[in-house]
């Protein structure tokens, strides 16, 4: 959904956004958007900055970083920020100050893409290391095999003497 600045009007607009997840690409590989995206934005125009707070929500499918199993997580988000045009940043160096702060972003020819918009926002709700759940044992980094589902029968290079001592008592 696009949003051109010079419509919205000086009272400002409330926008509901309700995307079906299959229509968000380019989220990568290992990240798919689940549920519809929901979002409940306010836009209020000050010139040519746009100002918009509101919030967003949908579940994202991503992939556990130790045992590569699909988990879901219910993704949701306030958001508020500033919206200035690209062309209103003539000088590089300027662009790249602003890059840095995740509370400007930047549109272009008059227009707000909603969508690439809550794309990002749906990317910056990814974790840098996703886990199915806290304790997850991962995969053995020797057999493969996933550790949640059952031990496996490789032994640990470095055991620590005193519990290797201890296993034998038990075995016994
Ligand atoms: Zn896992
Ligand atoms: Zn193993």
């Amino acid at each position: 959904m696009e949003i051109k600045v010079i419509d919205i009007p000086v009272e400002g607009l409330n926008v509901e956004l309700f995307e079906e997840a299959a229509t968000f690409d380019g989220l990568g590989e290992d990240v798919k958007a689940l549920s519809p995206v929901k979002a409940f934005l306010s836009l209020k125009k000050v010139g040519t900055t746009v100002y918009l707070s509101g919030n967003m929500e949908t579940e994202i499918g991503l992939a556990c970083s130790r045992c590569g199993k699909p988990f879901e997580v219910h993704a949701e988000a306030g958001l508020k920020l500033d919206m200035v045009p690209l062309e209103s940043m003539p000088r590089e160096e300027e662009r790249e100050l602003h890059a840095d702060d995740l509370d400007v972003e930047f549109y272009k020819n008059g227009i707000i893409n909603l969508k690439d918009f809550l794309r990002e926002q749906i990317l910056l709700q990814v974790p840098m290391k996703p886990l199915c759940s806290e304790d997850c044992r991962g995969l053995c980094q020797y057999c493969g095999q996933d550790l949640n589902i059952a031990p496996c029968a490789c032994v640990p290079p470095s055991g620590h003497p005193g519990l290797s001592g201890l296993k034998d008592l038990l075995g016994k």
